[in-house]
């Protein structure tokens, strides 16, 4: 079977747009669960050579703002659950939130293989946005744009290294 890769994050950062880019248009399949799960949408891709799957766990999401964090909580576990190397998205606009650091443990007492994505570095300018995230212990944070594509060699290179 193939390697599995999800993407994990708040809501807004661009999860969708990464995930549509990466498998451009080899969407497999689309689960729907009415009044926990709305979407669970996997895809497919290769990089050099490496195919894998890909999940795009942002379609977890239960109404109410209050329900936000237990939706990313339920993300991360399916991530840790499925995935062999998680896309860690983050937000170069926001910066690190407190989400963000309660994701993160989460996902490091995994022990899997995290990656550090931080989207929206849509110029120069905001190159160096991206330094605060090391705070997050998973070594190199990675700068994407997904309006742009920048980055996403960078990103995807990370990905099949740790396949
Ligand atoms: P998701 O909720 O994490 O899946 O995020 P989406 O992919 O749905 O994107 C949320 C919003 O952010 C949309 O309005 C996107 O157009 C926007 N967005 C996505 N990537 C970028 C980016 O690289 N730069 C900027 N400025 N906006 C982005
Ligand atoms: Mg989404």
């Amino acid at each position: 079977a193939r390697p599995v890769v999800a993407i994990v994050g708040r809501p807004n950062v661009g999860k969708s747009t990464i995930f549509n880019r990466i498998i451009g248009d080899r969407l497999a399949i689309v689960e729907d669960k009415p009044g926990v799960t709305r979407d669970r949408i996997y895809g497919t891709a290769e990089w050099n050579g490496k195919p894998f799957s890909i999940i795009d766990t942002g379609g977890i999401e239960i109404d109410g703002d209050d329900m936000i964090m237990k939706s990313i909580r339920m993300q991360a576990e399916l991530a840790i659950e499925e995935a062999d190397v998680i896309v860690f998205m983050c937000d170069a606009k926001s910066g690190v939130t407190q989400s963000d650091e309660e994701v993160a443990q989460m996902l490091f007492r995994s022990g899997k293989p995290v990656i550090v994505a931080v989207n929206k570095v849509d110029n120069i300018q905001r190159a160096d946005d991206i330094y605060e995230f090391y705070s997050l212990g998973f070594g190199d944070p990675i700068g994407i744009s997904g309006s742009h594509g920048t980055g996403m060699g960078d990103l995807l290179d990370a990905i099949v290294d740790n396949l």
